[in-house]
């Protein structure tokens, strides 16, 4: 049994998804009449609560455009220190938007006052020499913590406080389908406070491409310019947004079961001596584990849960593993997964005390 966790990109497009790609008409790109792609671009929309929404090929560059549009060169970006954004996409936002980046102190979701503290002092009383801040990038849920949520009382909080001297907020929210499920709200209330919003269709909700952008009717018109700038409009693509009708349509619910799945196997997990689940209890779909404690390390413990187990996982920063649950992980894999990490760690764990046993010197 090969069991993919190492991210929930993984994901195979549904019986559904396939069978009205077969179905779909095909057009070129930007054709009017294409309405699969209206109708995706138009439910994204209403599902944030936004005028007008368009799809990206990947959620990378929905994030670049949406700075962007948002934007001007030489003007101040400010987002986290873990942020997707800032980790994960390679400088994008100083190299093509050519803003400067400024990241707030500690990681994960900041608090209002860490918030607070990162955009208050040059922006309150600036000089001729003071930064333009422009846009706060916030993620909900946030991956590199852990999957840890924004609820909307929080976002309302950090959104005020932002908003007292930035005038635009982002939202990353590649996984806000996740987030939503686990605070039992809607994508609508935690997109409230944020300009524009971006989420995935090929994580958890299985699509086999895109993800959305969404925002007020004048950002995703300047949108629509810069993702052609960047290259990123796809032709025929109503063929692919069939499916991603079928994500936002059927699939935007049942991530719950994948919070829940998580929730139950990082349980299992935590009960393994040594083992550190941290966040737990998990939030969402993301269970982080942290080999600080425990010594074994978690680079050659992700290549034999790999070679040994058949379980693929993602090695993060230096202490962290990182298991992505999908629609594919069910009370199967669970089990295995559990059993497997439950031996391996026992395992490293004794090859570990043998190490350290004192050799002994002959008389
Ligand atoms: C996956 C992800 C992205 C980027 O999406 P891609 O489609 O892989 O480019 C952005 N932000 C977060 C939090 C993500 O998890």
């Amino acid at each position: 049994m090969i069991i993919d966790i190492s991210s929930d990109n993984v994901t195979q497009p549904t019986a559904e998804m396939r069978e009205v790609m077969l179905q779909a008409e095909v057009l070129g790109f930007g054709v009017p009449e294409d309405r699969i792609v209206a109708r995706l671009e138009e439910l994204a929309a209403d599902l944030t609560g936004k005028e007008a929404a368009i799809l990206m090929p990947t959620g990378t560059q929905a994030n670049l455009v949406a700075i962007l549009s948002q934007t001007e060169p030489y003007q101040e970006v400010i987002v986290g220190p873990d942020s997707h954004i800032y980790e994960q996409e390679l400088g994008g936002a100083g190299a093509i938007a050519g803003v400067m980046i400024k990241t707030w102190a500690n990681p994960g979701i900041p608090t209002v006052s860490v918030l607070q503290n990162t955009i208050q002092p040059s922006y309150r009383f600036p000089t001729i020499a003071s930064p333009k801040p422009a846009l706060v990038c916030l993620e909900n849920s946030h991956n590199a913590s852990g999957g840890t949520v924004i609820s909307v009382e929080k976002m309302r909080e950090l959104c005020k406080v932002a908003r007292e001297v930035v005038p635009k907020i982002h939202l990353d929210g590649a996984r806000i389908f996740n987030a939503a499920a686990c605070m039992q709200t809607t994508v609508r209330e935690l997109s409230e406070g944020a300009d524009t919003v971006m989420f995935s269709l090929d994580k958890c909700l299985s699509a086999p491409f895109g993800a959305m952008l969404c925002g007020s009717a004048e950002t995703i018109a300047r949108a629509r310019r810069f993702r052609r700038m960047l290259g990123g409009y796809i032709r025929k693509v109503g063929i692919l947004s069939a499916a991603g009708l079928v994500a936002l349509e059927k699939m935007k619910y049942r991530v719950a079961e994948d919070n829940i799945r998580a929730a139950s196997l990082a349980t299992r997990l935590k009960a393994i001596e040594g083992l550190v689940v941290d966040p737990y209890p998990v939030p969402t779909n993301l269970i982080m584990i942290n080999f600080r404690a425990l010594g074994v390390d978690p680079q050659l413990f992700v290549e034999r849960l790999k070679k040994e187990y058949g379980i693929s996982s993602h090695i993060y920063g230096r202490y962290m593993v990182r298991f992505a649950i999908h629609r594919h992980i069910g009370p199967k894999e669970e089990d295995h997964i559990a059993s497997a990490v439950e031996k391996l760690v026992l395992i490293m764990r004794s090859d570990l005390e043998l190490d350290r046993k004192p050799v002994r010197q002959e008389q």
